[in-house]
């Protein structure tokens, strides 16, 4: 029989899956013997049965009484009895931590009786009747739907004719009133009384747990953070503790290292009296958490042994959230910690350092996403700028945006290209959509563990939190500070590294870590060199792990010099076409509005000296690196004016009398000739050079030329030309011989021998399911990833993904756009097919990818396993794209493949 609930105990950390990285944790850390209060684990199996059928499994009630039973046994108390109750919390708990997302009911098991007993053994009537109405509030709003407004609109009600600013004013009997109140409100608006049963509110509470996995922000969330939407929740059931009991009790969180740096020591905050609800929702301001060494040193001390216990354990920064009931202290939850992108670097290369891991883990343990975000600049401190305000660096990073107040108002301006600060008192899960539009988050209340602060670390947002010298008023759309009045709309700048607000925008300058794969030189700088050094012993180990070959895609020598400091190994993309722009448009409209051959070849012989300056350029700065260099791609009209804009010209000059330019006039007719309904399915790539004489012809020679000049010069060029958009054996084998006879005359005539591998471009369905016999002419296939995903899906790619890809996300057709992230069903499997056949029919065949996918770092985890020799990205992604690599031959060499 299936097991849909398990007791703390019989579960261990290697359980997520199943328990849930909550319910997995609290029983690695019972098994510990941590003082972890009891309690069992309803499994995600259940919770997706729930989902998919609407109804939970038939032996779960039963399952669920059993372990209610012991549970009631071990702590010498039932569910809600009328003396000294038993309470339980109900929490979600997924695979991903998924923080403030979906729901939690605490307090289960408070009725109309059970509240007197509490009172009585809790010696507190008031804290009694506090928690009953938290429950019938909780339980009204998640579990019977009735909006959370009716119970906040009754409370204000109360607080007014109490005349009272805050809730914990409010004495016993006003409170005994309200949670009346709460339920008359139950009964009228869900049409059903406030359940009294202890065992029903349990049932009814798991069901909506299970339910919020569904709730539009956590579904919001699980999109942005690529978590699959079938995983479902699992939900641990446990003994309430109270850190609400007076000033001898209280919750906290706490951090082995420090999540934002990945400095070893103790980080957190405390929140005396409090439940842990407190300080994550940042409602009040917690102290740090050293404090509690002076208001009780028993359980600070016992508190440090925990942590100390729990990282060599882990072998990781953990987190952790403990209450302290009355001096007695209890572990509610802890788990390896969301950290920083600097944070995860620091933290991985220390720990190797110490053998604490192996070397292999300390690069499992980083990512290219995170190495990018190291890249990105930070402000110019230099620069003067007011200081509005100054709270706590949450999340690092810079950015510069104009306030604005609500998620929605975020949201809104953030479509319409603006960018903007969400500013808050303080952030709830409501507002992930607003967070998610924005640059930074400002909050003015919470610590580093409230909402804003965890979520935006989470997604690599910018933010500031606990900005305590900020009055934000929602309602008025305004911050304000002791000297100024910031409403919506104007410019800040947030530093999420030092906490900092200024007013306007701050200039931006290069991070440390860019600046060091610029110079070669790291930057000076307590934390700073420290991040630079950590990034650069973890490259060097992803470079000494990886199989894949890094190359950049590169078409100027600038670029070609930044990708060669970046690490890359060569180009694997040249794209010519961006040498025919600027001022050498005119060149091309001569060539194409030619009427006779001597025209023509006088322009590309105009063309020529410039091509072949271009070519020496970058094979200098890649010399001795192989240079694969791409003829023309596009169609010949983007190279021509657009199209209403001369019908325009012609127009005015109509209409003011003058006669039509020729030139314009011939211009106009050639773009209505050359005009193509789907122009990227038209003349381009390798037909333009069968179509287009000469055309093939000027370009080797420039490339020819070029090499003999750098071989001249003492250069080692390593060329090589690739032909886009084959798409049947027949055209790379006429181009290659028209490469051949040119590039045979240019170096027999220089007296060079120089030999330059001809290869292709596999970019079309039709290219990958005739890659066998397109090998036996193409020295090299190079993947374009780019029109393959296009040509294989029939999406145009510079349409699509602004006009319906977030609703095929929203239905899950696919979790990330197919352009960013390699489809392997579809696309994968034709390159899988290209590269076996290609090597079939000419062993060792060389096989790399150009296409934006040569940056992704889960394509580039497909790549390596499908054989690839090397990848090709912008020259900034190459760091990313080494690290990955690295990264992906570690995992096929060591571990489960990856998904
Ligand atoms: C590709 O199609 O993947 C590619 C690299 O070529 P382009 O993006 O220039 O079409
Ligand atoms: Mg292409």
């Amino acid at each position: 029989m299936t097991s849909y609930v398990y007791d703390f105990a019989e579960g261990n950390k290697d359980m997520a899956d199943l328990l849930g990285g909550k319910g997995a944790n609290l029983a690695e850390m019972t098994r510990l013997g941590l003082p972890v209060p009891a309690g069992f684990t309803v499994t995600s199996a259940a919770c997706r049965q729930y989902l998919t059928t609407g109804r939970a499994p038939a032996e779960l009630d039963r399952q669920i009484r059993l372990h209610l039973t012991s549970l009631e046994r071990s702590c010498g108390r039932l569910l809600g009895q009328a003396a000294d109750p038993l309470l339980l919390s109900v929490r979600s708990g997924a695979r991903h931590s998924m923080p403030g997302m979906m729901e939690t009911v605490l307090d289960i098991g408070l009725n109309d009786y059970a509240v007197l007993g509490l009172a009585r053994s809790a010696g507190n009537e008031r804290f009694a009747w506090d928690s009953y109405r938290r429950l019938v509030q909780m339980f009204g709003n998640t579990v019977m739907q009735v909006d959370g407004a009716v119970f906040e609109d009754a409370l204000t009600r109360l607080k007014e004719q109490c005349q009272v600013a805050d809730d914990t004013r409010l004495d016993t009997a006003e409170l005994i009133r309200l949670v009346e109140t709460y339920k008359d409100l139950i009964r009228e608006h869900a049409g059903e009384a406030f359940p009294q049963d202890p065992a029903e509110q349990l049932r009814r509470a798991i069901l909506a747990v299970f339910a919020s996995w569904n709730a539009d922000r956590a579904r919001l969330y699980r999109r942005r953070e690529h978590i699959p939407d079938d995983l479902g929740t699992a939900v641990t059931v446990q003994r309430m503790v109270f850190g609400n009991l007076g000033p001898d009790s209280g919750s906290g969180v706490a951090f082995t290292r420090d999540p934002a740096t990945g400095r070893p020591g103790v980080y957190g905050d405390y929140l005396p009296n409090a439940q842990g609800e407190d300080v994550v929702s940042g409602t009040r301001n917690a102290v740090p958490l050293q404090e509690l060494q002076r208001l009780d040193p028993h359980s600070y001390n016992r508190l440090l042994a925990h942590m100390r216990q729990l990282e060599s354990h882990y072998r990781d920064l953990c987190d952790i959230e403990f209450t302290i009931e009355r001096g007695v202290l209890w572990m509610l939850q802890t788990r390896v910690g969301k950290r920083t992108s600097q944070a995860a670097f620091a933290i991985a290369g220390q720990l190797a350092q110490e053998a604490v891991i192996s070397t292999e883990e300390a690069l499992e343990r980083v990512d290219g996403e995170g190495l990018a975000r190291l890249m990105f600049p930070r402000f110019d401190t230099s620069a003067t700028s007011e200081v509005l305000a100054r709270g706590t660096p949450a999340s690092p990073g810079a950015a510069v945006g104009a306030a604005v107040f609500d998620s929605a108002e975020a949201v809104r301006r953030s479509a319409d290209g603006e960018k903007v600060v969400l500013v808050r008192q303080e952030t709830t899960p409501d507002d992930l959509p607003g967070m998610i539009a924005a640059e930074a988050v400002l909050t003015s209340r919470g610590g580093k563990t409230s909402h804003a602060a965890v979520v935006a670390r989470g997604m690599g947002k910018v933010c500031v939190c606990g900005t305590g010298s900020i009055t934000v008023n929602e309602a008025e759309r305004a911050f304000s500070t002791a000297g100024a009045t910031i409403r919506e709309g104007t410019v800040i700048s947030v530093d999420g590294s030092e906490g900092t607000v200024y007013r306007g925008a701050v200039p931006l300058v290069e991070s440390e870590v860019m600046r060091s794969f610029e110079t070669g030189r790291p930057h000076p700088g307590k934390d700073a060199a420290q991040v630079v050094t950590d990034v650069h012993r973890l490259l060097a180990q992803a470079d000494a792990t990886r199989r894949l070959e890094v190359r950049a895609n590169a078409d100027t020598p600038q670029d070609a010099a930044r990708a060669r400091r970046f690490g890359a190994q060569g180009i694997g993309l040249c794209r010519t076409e961006h040498m025919f722009l600027g001022d050498r448009r005119p060149l091309i409209e001569t060539m194409i509005l030619a009427h006779t051959d001597a025209e023509r070849e006088a322009a590309l012989a105009a063309l020529l000296p410039l091509q072949r300056q271009d070519f020496i350029e970058i094979l200098q700065a890649m010399d001795g690196f192989p240079v694969t260099i791409r003829l023309l791609d596009p169609p010949l009209h983007e190279f021509l004016p657009d199209r209403t804009e001369l019908a325009v010209r012609a127009a005015q000059r109509e209409a003011r009398g003058q006669d039509t330019d020729p030139h314009d006039h011939e211009l106009l007719r050639a773009v209505n000739r050359m005009r193509e309904t789907n122009p990227m399915l038209g003349l381009r790539g390798v037909r333009l050079g069968l179509v287009v004489p000469g055309l093939v012809a000027m370009q080797v020679r420039a490339v020819a030329e070029a090499v003999v000049a750098r071989i001249r010069a003492d250069g080692d060029p390593q060329p090589e030309i690739m032909v886009p958009l084959v798409g049947a054996a027949q055209e790379l084998t006429l181009v290659r011989e028209e490469v051949e006879r040119v590039w045979t005359h240019v170096t027999s005539a220089a007296g060079i021998t120089v030999t330059c591998p001809v290869g292709t471009m596999i970019e079309l369905p039709r290219a990958a399911l005739t890659a066998g016999r397109i090998a036996r002419n193409a020295d090299f296939f190079s993947l374009g990833t780019n029109d393959l995903t296009q040509t294989t899906w029939g999406f145009s790619r510079d349409d699509v993904e602004a006009e319906f890809f977030s609703a095929y996300l929203d239905k899950n057709i696919f979790e990330r756009s197919p352009f960013e992230t390699i489809d392997r069903e579809g696309v994968g499997r034709l390159i899988e097919l290209a590269v076996a056949e290609g090597r079939e029919s000419r062993p060792g065949l060389t096989v790399g990818v150009c296409g934006e996918h040569g940056g992704d770092p889960d394509s580039i985890h497909f790549f390596h396993r499908a054989g690839l020799d090397y990848i090709s990205c912008s020259p900034f992604r190459v760091p990313v794209a080494r690290l990955e690599a690295g990264r992906a031959a570690q995992r096929s060499s060591t571990g489960p493949q990856d998904g």
